[in-house]
């Protein structure tokens, strides 16, 4: 299966050298940057193309329309679960494997140290619940892998919101040089450690919040944390 697989060319030539058939297309979402490799690979392998159902008007040509609890089989061992993650768009899937550590290919919904952003199709309130009631319940040693390296830029802005953040500061220093060929894969416990939209209810997130929103409550819930957050991230 390729996921997203814009740069086309690395895809193929990547199955090729580990002598994978490529026999499914996954669209995590309908945004260009994901799905413009699309007609690529499908002429060069025949693969089939799957995506959220709902994004059977904004993505050309989906075989296999995905909802919430969908199993997708890859070769003979691998099996994956389609989770229904609204926020970053409306008709976003994640998918979480049924391995024995678990890995989640996250598209722009969750980022390393960051979240996706909603001025494309989405809304913050479902992201909210996507990252409260979905990804924040799945198992810390899940694998994170997103649609995007962003780890350095958001973890200065993991730093700027809690600057006594040290796993934060110490990552940066460790990563800001990385190789994109061998970047961290982090898990969602280190992200729960490192990523402010997890630390809803960090004292020095909210006390950093209030120098900003002065009319926020004494003891804020975290979907109002986490919508202030991501509203001062768009401007950051
Ligand atoms: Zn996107
Ligand atoms: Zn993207």
């Amino acid at each position: 299966m390729a996921v997203d697989p814009l740069d086309y060319e690395k895809c193929l030539a990547a199955a090729k050298a580990h002598g994978w058939q490529i026999t499914q297309v996954l669209n995590t979402h309908e945004h260009f940057d994901h799905t413009g490799g699309n007609p690529a690979v499908i002429a060069a392998t025949g693969a089939k193309l799957l995506a959220h159902a709902n994004a059977k008007n904004t993505i050309s040509g989906i075989d296999r329309g995905l909802k919430a609890g969908d199993l997708i089989k890859i070769g003979s061992t691998v099996e994956m679960e389609t989770l229904d993650t609204p926020g970053h768009t409306m008709s976003h899937v994640c998918l979480l494997s049924h391995t024995e550590t678990p890995a989640l290919f996250c598209g722009d919904t969750l980022f390393n140290a960051g979240a996706g952003n909603c001025h494309n199709g989405g809304h913050p309130e479902e992201l909210y619940d996507t990252f409260a009631h979905q990804l924040a319940q799945l198992d810390d040693n899940t694998l994170i892998y997103p649609g995007h390296d962003y780890l350095s830029n958001n973890l200065e802005f993991t730093l700027d919101r809690e600057p006594d953040n040290e796993r934060a500061s110490s990552l940066l220093i460790d990563v800001r040089d990385q190789d994109p060929n061998a970047a961290l894969v982090s898990t969602l416990g280190l992200e729960k450690e490192i990523n402010t939209f997890f630390r809803l209810h960090s004292p020095s997130v909210i006390a950093r919040l209030r120098d900003a929103f002065p009319d926020l409550p004494e003891q804020p819930d975290a979907r109002t944390v986490f919508l202030k957050l991501r509203q001062l991230r768009n401007s950051w």
